[in-house]
Order: C-alpha cells, then structure tokens, then sequence
C-alpha cells in the first residue's frame, strides 16, 4: 500500500490534542528545559533519571543516496548516548537545496551546513519532521527568512513550547555549541495536513503525514523516483526508539505499511545509520515486542518500572540507550490506559524510571 492511503487516525490526533496539558512535548520539556532535580548535563526534554549524560564525541558522515540525494548521519562515540544525536538529509536542486531536518545542536547544524557547502548552492527550504528538540533547534543556523516546512500538528505543538531556555552545557561542549549561542524558536512558515510535494530539478520530494506515529505529526519525507525514504523518528537503527510522545498501535501499523510499499528501498532513520527495509522490520519488532510484554504485563497488574525491567531485550539489549524500555513502557501504559496525551506523562515516566533503576541495581 502506498504511504498515502494509509489508514488516518484524525479522531485520535483530535481526543489527544484536546486532552493535552499545555507544554511542548519531547519528553514534555521545550528545547533547552531540564528537569530541576536533574543534573546540568541533563539534555533537553530527557526523562529525569534515564539520560544523565551527553555525547561529547560525535562522528558525522555524509552519505550519497542517488544523485543529489545525501544524508548526514551522526553518531555518538562507543558506549555514550544518542539523546538527541540525530540525522539530516539534503536535495540539491539546480539553484538551491532542502535541508531535511535541524539537528539537537547548533554545532550539529553547522557541521551539517559546511559538509554540503561544496555543493555550491544555498538552502531554500528546510522540513521539519517533528518537534522534538533534537530535530528542531539548529534552525536557529539556516539563513533567515529561509520557507520551513511542517506537518500542521507539529507546527501546532511548537508554538506551545514559546521561548525556549538555552542548555548550558552549549558553553562546556563544544560538540554541541558555543559559549555565544543561544536557543531561539523558529516557528514553520507553511504547514501541510496529508501531504504536499516540492520539486528540485527533475527530483520530487514528498511530505507525508502517516497519522499519528512516533508522534502526533510525524513527516515522512518520500522521494518516489529514487525510492528513498526519510523517516525521522519512526525510525531508529541500532538505537533504541524513544516512546517519548508516541503512539505505539498505530507507530506499528506505520512502519508494516511501509514495510509492503514497492516505492521504499533505501531507509534514512532519525537516529542510526542508513538502511532499509531488514532494518526496520528489526526495529518493528522491537515495538511489536514492547506491545506485547508490556501487554501482558499491564493486564496482570504489573507496574510499568517493574514490567520494564522483567522484560528480555534480547538482541535489544545491545542497542543503544536499551534503558528506554523504562519510559517507553510508561508511555505504552498511558495508551493502554487511554490516558495517553500529545506531551509525555513526565510523573508516570519519573515513577517507572526509579523503579526500573532500582530493580535493575539489585
Ligand atoms: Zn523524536
């Protein structure tokens, strides 16, 4: 089935805005916000207690996809965080080019801008393919008045998170920023509901609403002739998914039609190297696995800490950041629960995080 007839759960992305508290989501912290009882390295908008660290080495490779098609992938040094570490891509058209995504960092943007520098042309139009910080808070890096690009909940979700606060480890590390830089929201200057496409040159680029996914207005950025797929956060390779304001049931159903679409080959996740469809069907089951213990679990009475940390990861457990499942479970269970919001449930995440620590020291 093509990306576009997709089943779209409008009625869902509706009850769930309207039951929405106030504040940004990506964990429910805006770009830049760290929890109180946290540490000062806390990134933004982490679950408290799960991510008390950020990459200080991150490497970056730019990628050819087909012609004119890149992506700049980054990836944490062995053995620290991907929290917010994330991928870009680039279309180079004939006069400028798309920039796909902002990175969590300015100096992400930047090392972004001057890796496609060589190809001579400046950027025009960036798309964002959701809110979370980490996509989003290199804007700041693009040239002003550049056209920004969002699905209409996304843009919607970014105007609750008004003036970001700039991290302070921006100063302290320089794989993130600099100690002049300063955060700034930069709100999408058009917005699409299901889909809309550009072109540059002879190259078509899609931007797709799937309905909700990995959030509640994820974009897919499709390129039919050159069956590239760009799928942000709805994928993550070798990483662990963050279920941070997610939507597991229909996140699954996502990637399955995605997974039958003759038009997919090569896979770009948010977080991750570069794949295809073996990769995400790996990343799938995970989800499917999440599901289906957390279900289990959830009907017997279990809390989600304890359900979280009962659970066999199995090959899992080697991705990184595996103590996600910790939020992730949570998160599942405001589904199961029909409690669930557009923003993280930040006390039910810090409740199942403790006790997940403290199960796992023991
Ligand atoms: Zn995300």
């Amino acid at each position: 089935m093509p990306i576009e007839a997709m089943p779209l759960n409008r009625r869902r992305v509706l009850s769930a805005m309207a039951g929405a508290i106030a504040g940004a989501a990506a964990g429910g912290a805006s770009a830049g916000e760290a929890p109180a009882a946290a540490a000062a390295a806390t990134p933004p908008g982490a679950a408290p207690g799960v991510f008390n660290a950020i990459a200080t080495d991150i490497r970056t490779e730019l990628k050819q996809l087909a012609p004119n098609v890149y992506a700049f992938t980054q990836r944490e040094a062995p053995g620290q965080t991907n929290f917010s570490v994330s991928n870009f891509g680039c279309v180079v058209g004939p006069k400028s080019m798309l920039a796909i995504d902002a990175g969590g960092g300015p100096q992400h943007a930047r090392n972004f801008i001057a890796a496609v520098k060589p190809f001579g042309k400046p950027f025009d139009r960036l798309v964002i393919s959701h809110e979370h910080p980490d996509h989003i808070v290199g804007a700041t890096q693009f040239p002003d008045g550049i056209e920004v690009v969002a699905q209409e909940e996304t843009r919607a979700q970014m105007v609750k998170m008004r003036a970001p606060a700039t991290p302070a480890y921006w100063k302290t590390n320089p794989a993130w920023g600099r100690p002049d830089d300063v955060n700034r929201l930069i709100l999408p200057t058009v917005t699409y509901r299901d889909r809309m496409s550009v072109y540059y040159g002879d190259i078509q680029v899609d931007f797709v609403w799937p309905g909700p996914a990995h959030t509640s207005g994820d974009t897919l950025i499709r390129l039919p002739r050159e069956k590239v797929l760009f799928m942000s956060d709805i994928a993550f390779f070798d990483v662990t998914p963050l279920n941070g304001s997610g939507y597991v049931a229909d996140w699954i159903k996502v990637c399955e039609n995605i997974l039958r679409d003759p038009g997919v080959e090569t896979i770009v996740p948010g977080h991750g190297p570069v794949g295809g469809k073996a990769q995400l069907d790996d990343m799938l089951n995970y989800l499917k696995l999440l599901v289906r213990e957390g279900r289990r679990q959830y009907d017997a009475g279990v809390s989600a800490g304890r359900a979280a940390a009962e659970l066999d990861l199995g090959h899992y457990a080697k991705w990184t950041d595996a103590d996600r499942i910790a939020p992730n479970m949570a998160r599942l269970y405001t589904e199961f629960a029909g409690t669930i919001g557009t923003s993280m449930d930040r006390a039910a995440t810090t409740q199942a995080t403790t006790e997940y620590n403290q199960l796992k020291r023991r």
